[in-house]
Order: structure tokens, then sequence, then C-alpha cells
């Protein structure tokens, strides 16, 4: 069921939300403040909010909206599938010449709408947006944080920014780039990165959240910057293949050695511990190396299997 008007000029505004039954109404009613800057210009909204597999009243908060807002649009997942597999589905959903992303609790000031559009206006086919600060975040968080944008500069050739948020507004020339990045596997910073297109990045300050809370604890944010890394560069493998070199040449040295040792001094015996400990350290580095083969293994085995992103309960 696919009933959505077609507007010739729409900003269309993709919300993923996951129990954000209290955020909803407050995010409708503060985004509409910038409704007037756009109707000068004769733009219409679209609201896409995708209820990724709430358990509270996520989705009957939207259908109240709907009840007085034909614009109002709603994606509901059969589960909870993760906010990357929501912006996909709300992209595809998004019915508009220009399409903005952003968070369902506030976090994404709907007050920048307007200067981003005006970038879009003059010919800029992506707009993001930085936080300068990680303002009431744990000290800890952003450590991480920072190491993992480090790292991910350095082992990947996409280009994912310290600080941006999925808070974007693109053309639907990008719109259309990123639903053509089919992977189950979906690490959104990259996958912006990825697709290219000139970049303006708008900066700001970061604000806390409007209602409820955050969803990702540490342990999510950690397994989710993996799938990062291994989504987005293959060095892991590349460095087990170089480890793999490293120990070769490492064990024909010590063999040598031995076999040195042995002819000068008899000994043959001499330094086993030596050996065994080299053994142990060898054993370990080839396990570590043959678990970083499985992950993207699994990886691969979950993209053959060509699942969908998403599975829809409900939509108008
Ligand atoms: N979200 C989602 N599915 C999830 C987790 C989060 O759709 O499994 C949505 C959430 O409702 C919010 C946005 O993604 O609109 C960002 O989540 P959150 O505010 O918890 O993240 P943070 O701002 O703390 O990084
Ligand atoms: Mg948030």
């Amino acid at each position: 069921m696919n009933n959505s008007i077609v507007f010739t000029n729409t900003l269309s505004i993709v919300v993923p939300c996951y129990n954000e039954e209290e955020s909803v109404p407050l995010f409708y009613a503060e985004t509409l403040k910038q409704e007037r800057f756009f109707h000068e210009k004769g733009i219409e909204f679209e609201f896409v909010f995708v209820d990724d597999g709430s358990r509270d009243k996520t989705a009957q908060a939207v259908k109240t909206l709907r009840e007085n807002d034909e614009r109002v649009h709603l994606v509901s997942f059969s589960r909870n599938f993760g906010k990357e597999s929501a912006i996909y589905a709300g992209l595809e959903k998004a019915n508009g010449d220009v399409v903005v992303l952003m968070d369902a609790d506030l976090q994404d000031p709907p007050a920048l709408l307007p200067e981003m559009y005006s970038y879009i206006e003059s010919g800029q086919d992506f707009v993001g947006t930085r936080r300068v600060d990680r303002k009431g975040e744990p000290p800890i968080r952003s450590w991480f944080a920072r190491r993992f944008y480090g790292l991910m500069r350095n082992i990947s050739k996409t280009d994912i920014v310290d600080g941006a948020r999925d808070y974007r507004m693109m053309t639907r020339k990008v719109c259309d780039a990123i639903l053509s990045m089919k992977e189950y596997n979906r690490f959104s910073k990259g996958i912006f990165g990825w697709v290219g297109f000139d970049t303006k990045w708008i900066e700001y300050e970061n604000i806390k959240r409007a209602a409820g809370e955050t969803k990702w604890s540490f342990r999510k944010l950690f397994l989710y910057s993996l799938e990062g890394i291994m989504a987005f560069s293959t060095m892991p493998l590349t460095l087990s293949f170089f480890f793999g070199m490293l120990f070769c040449v490492l064990a024909l040295a010590l063999l040598i050695f031995i076999i040195v040792r042995t002819a000068a001094f008899g000994d043959a015996f001499a330094g086993v511990p030596l050996v065994i400990c080299a053994v142990l350290f060898v054993g370990g580095i080839q396990l570590l190396c043959i678990g970083i083969l499985g992950s993207y293994l699994s990886k691969t085995y979950l993209e053959v299997k060509q699942r969908p992103i998403y599975i829809v309960k409900e939509e108008f």
C-alpha cells in the first residue's frame, strides 16, 4: 500500500523513530515552526516517520498527527531493525525533490533547515551537520569516538567525518545514490561518504535530547564501530596477512639461530621455554587472524542471503 501524495516541490523530512512517542509530537510542532520560510518559496513539507519496531505508542502518535495533516506518512516495521534500516525505508518512501534526515529527539535542530536549504538552492547536492563539541556525553565515550574516527580515516578510503550527524539534507540525485546501495550491513556514515558529492558542513553545538533516552549503550556503539570498520575497510585482512609474513620471517630466523647454536654449543634443548612462548604467541595471533577472517566471512554470508533490509507491518 503506497498512497503517498506526489508534490512537485517537496521537502521530505525523514525521521527514524524507536520508542519516541513523547518526541514525535514535539518534533512535529518544532519543525512546523520553520514552515513559513519554505512556504514563501512554494515548497511543501512531507513527513516520513519510520517506526522502527517501537515498543511504545510511537505509531499511534504518528497516526494522531495524520488525522490533521495529510502530509504525515508512516512506515512501521514488524520489529526493531535498527536506525540504518529505518533511514533506508524512510528515504525509499520519500517523494521530495529534496530530502532531509532528522532524529526524532530534536537533537538535530529544525532551526538549521532554512540555512541547509539555502545551500541546496545555491547548487550544493549534499549538506551535512557536525557537532563541534560532545558536551553532555561521558568523556570515555568521546575518547573512544575520537579514536574510532582517527582509525577510520587511516584505514578506509571513504571520507568519514568526526562529529558528523545523520542530520543531512540532500537532493533527489544523492537520495537515489544512497538507495542504490542495497547492502544488508548498513553503516550510514560510511555510505554517505562513499556516494561522494561535495558536502557542505554546517557546525553546531551539541543539544540534549528533548524527551526519552538514548538508544545507544556503550556496548552497542562499540559493536557498531566494528561494523563500520568491516563495512568500509579491508585493512584488518591486510593486517593479518602482514602478521603471517612477519611471523614466517621470525620463525625462520629463530630456526637458523637454534641450528647454529646447537652446532656451536651442542645443547639442543636449551631455550625450550623461549620456543614454547613463541609457539603460544604465534598460535594466538593465528586465532586472532582466523577471527578477523571469520568476521568478514559472516558479513559476506549475511549479504549473500539477500535478506530484505526491513519488513513493513503497516504504512500510509
Ligand atoms: N533510532 C531508531 N532505531 C534504533 C535506535 C534509534 O530508529 O534502533 C532512532 C531514534 O529514535 C532517534 C535516532 O535514531 O530518532 C537517534 O537515536 P538516539 O537519539 O538514541 O541516538 P543519539 O542521539 O543518542 O546518538
Ligand atoms: Mg539523539
